[in-house]
């Protein structure tokens, strides 16, 4: 896949995309603008990318996928934990509009930078990218609609969970250093029911809340 529009057709055809919004949503962000200059010719192959820290922006359609289980709507406030390369936020960034908020957080001070740069590249102002450590979520901004984690987690950090709106939906890689499942939580009266979306594989979260 060498285009924006083979990846789309790929999922089209594959039944893979299932919202015209998301669809949209893809074609307005620029991958090419998220990945290093060395991997430009990479940008929309259906695989992770290397980004500065030894992190990676993940593979397109994990990113279609956690997007989709995320079902955001328009305004809504949305948080990232693990910014990396700010792709996932920029697509979150074009659903939750401008009347919407996604505040990201990365706990790398170099993609934190790295991050910035590519959001103004792509003109994206709706994001706020905070340098902090995101397990612990981010207090100043909450309470979220929805919460995405994009860092392999031991657990769901108990912090996210209290700073998650009641109805709120969370999705997070929960599992060891080396696999992970992907979680999707909605929290009813205060608990989260959860269901299991398959195996992944993410860089470790690091912080209070990771494996560190
Ligand atoms: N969503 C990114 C890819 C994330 S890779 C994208 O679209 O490109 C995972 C990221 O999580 C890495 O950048 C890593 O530095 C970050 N991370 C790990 N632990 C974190 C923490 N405690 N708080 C915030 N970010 C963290």
């Amino acid at each position: 896949m060498n285009s924006k529009q083979d990846l789309a057709e790929y999922w089209i055809r594959n039944g893979i995309i299932t919202d015209r919004r998301i669809l949209k949503a893809f074609q307005d962000i620029k991958r090419e603008d998220f990945v290093p200059s060395e991997y430009k010719l990479h940008a929309y192959g259906d695989y992770p990318v290397p980004i500065p820290g030894g992190a990676t922006i993940s593979q397109p359609t994990t990113v279609l996928m956690m997007t989709q289980a995320l079902e955001i709507k328009s305004g809504q406030r949305v948080l990232e934990v693990g910014t990396g390369s700010g792709y996932q936020a920029a697509i979150l960034s074009k659903l939750v509009g401008s009347k919407g908020k996604v505040i990201s957080t990365e706990v790398v001070k170099e993609l934190e930078d790295y991050a910035k740069r590519n959001l103004q590249k792509a003109e994206i102002k709706n994001v706020k990218v905070v340098f902090t450590d995101g397990s612990r979520g981010y207090e100043k901004e909450a309470p979220y609609d929805r919460i995405i984690v994009t860092a392999a987690c031991p657990s769901i950090p108990e912090p996210l969970v209290k700073q998650l709106k009641d109805d709120g939906i969370l999705i997070a890689p929960v599992g060891s250093r080396s696999s992970q499942e992907m979680i999707k939580a909605k929290k009813i009266k205060g608990k989260l029911v959860t269901e299991n979306l398959g195996d992944f594989m993410f860089v470790p979260l690091q912080g209070e809340f990771g494996f560190d």
